[in-house]
């Protein structure tokens, strides 16, 4: 392919994150990623008008089959991921809806984890039955109820860790092998929480990875994009459909603004960590509130596995307060002056929503029972999901102890 990924064998990190992907312009020498925004290439030679009859061909003819600068990023997060290839789609639905609808058909079997993003867990629920793809919603953290759940039918379990919004983590590694012993073809991670720099699911034995760009890697709140990593027939596979197909691809300008980002990812994880560590001691310590969720605690429940699976305990973390949530809500949208009251996560600037139990459960879980009483075993009645940015901790503690 044209956008060959620059040589990178035996690079450290930081400089994987600044230069795999990327060449120099042979036309212009430009030293930075071009913005290329051509739809359509002039081949030098007449070639077929399906991308049926473009795989294999080494350069581009289309946008929707491949385009430079998407290319240019679909290689730097292979590169980070240590995957053998990426596509990239509109937003993380896309890239989950590419993945979830190029490789599973009517009569399948999904399994996927009872609380995780809500975008996707309303895929499952409300749009996939109506195609004949039936979900179960189990425990991840529980890998015996992942066991139970497995039907032959089973061709997919999705994990996400650490999970949105309850920052349950999973056994990535224990959990692939378990699902491939009894047959499971595909074991995808939703592994925007973590990012690369956090963990690498497929080196733990996952098939695919998927991540939201519009988080971590864009890292900066101004475009959406979405990722799915994993071996390259797989990928070659699914770019006929899912991308050809579907048409949910990347645009070339929201690439150029993610490969930006995606340079300083390494350096921006350790100001995430760093800071989110600072803020979720303070709120530990904090009298008005009652519970932190946070990997790099001691107290999170599974500050055991976040130590083995992750090498960043990343930005995000999530508290209760003694004070009813939507009351400490409302102040926050009024009285916050660094921290923005909005949704989303992972950007350079710390956000912060509230998430209340009941209106997730309406709108999107619907748990009952046991399932019910788990969630609220790390809800509560809802919970801040705190986005901690790379600001100045100090700053980010003053402006939460003002309103709570
Ligand atoms: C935001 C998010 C998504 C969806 O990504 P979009 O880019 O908003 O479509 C998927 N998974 C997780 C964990 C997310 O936080």
């Amino acid at each position: 392919m044209a956008g060959k990924p620059g040589s990178n064998s035996g690079w450290q990190t930081e400089t994987v994150a600044v230069h795999a992907g990327e060449f120099v312009d042979p036309a212009t020498r430009a030293s930075s990623p071009n913005l290329v925004m051509s739809v359509t290439f002039a081949p030098e030679a007449v070639t077929g008008f399906s991308a049926r009859d473009e795989q294999g061909y080494e350069g581009f003819v289309y946008g929707r089959v491949s385009s430079p600068t998407v290319a240019q990023l679909q290689a730097k997060l292979a590169a980070l991921e240590g995957a053998e290839a990426a596509m990239c789609y509109a937003s993380g639905v896309a890239a989950a809806h590419a993945l979830i609808c190029g490789r599973l058909s009517r009569g399948d079997h999904l399994i996927l984890p009872d609380a995780n993003y809500v975008g996707i867990a309303e895929l499952a629920r409300d749009t996939l039955p109506r195609f004949g793809i039936e979900a179960s919603y189990v425990d991840v953290s529980r890998p015996e109820e992942v066991a139970a759940a497995i039907r032959p039918a089973t061709r997919m379990l999705w994990l996400e860790t650490p999970a949105n919004p309850t920052m349950k983590l999973c056994d990535i590694a224990a959990l692939s092998r378990l699902a491939h012993e009894k047959g499971v073809r595909d074991v995808a991670v939703d592994s925007t929480f973590a990012t690369p720099i956090a963990t690498q699911p497929l080196a733990l034995g996952a098939d695919f990875v998927v991540h939201s760009l519009t988080k971590y890697i864009g890292g900066h709140g101004d475009a959406m994009g979405g990722a799915v990593l994993g071996r390259k027939a797989d990928l070659d596979a699914l770019n006929l459909e899912a991308s050809v197909h579907f048409g949910g691809i990347l645009s070339p300008f929201n690439a150029w603004l993610i490969l930006r980002g995606a340079a300083t990812l390494p350096i921006r994880m350790r100001a995430h960590a760093d800071a989110a560590l600072q803020v979720a001691r303070f709120l530990e310590g904090h009298p008005a509130v009652t519970r932190v969720f946070y990997p790099g605690l001691a107290s999170h429940p599974q500050h055991e596995l976040a130590r083995r699976q992750m090498r960043n305990f990343s930005g995000m973390l999530t508290f209760q307060t003694r004070q009813p949530g939507p009351e400490v809500a409302a102040r926050m949208v009024k009285e916050l002056a660094v921290i923005h009251y909005a949704v989303s996560l992972g950007h350079h600037r710390s956000l912060v929503c509230w998430i209340g139990t009941d209106d997730i459960q309406a709108s999107t879980f619907r748990h009952e029972a046991e399932q019910l009483s788990r969630y609220r075993d790390f809800a509560g009645d809802g919970v801040f999901r705190l986005s901690v940015g790379i600001e100045n901790a100090e700053d980010l503690i003053a402006d939460l102890a003002r309103v709570l």
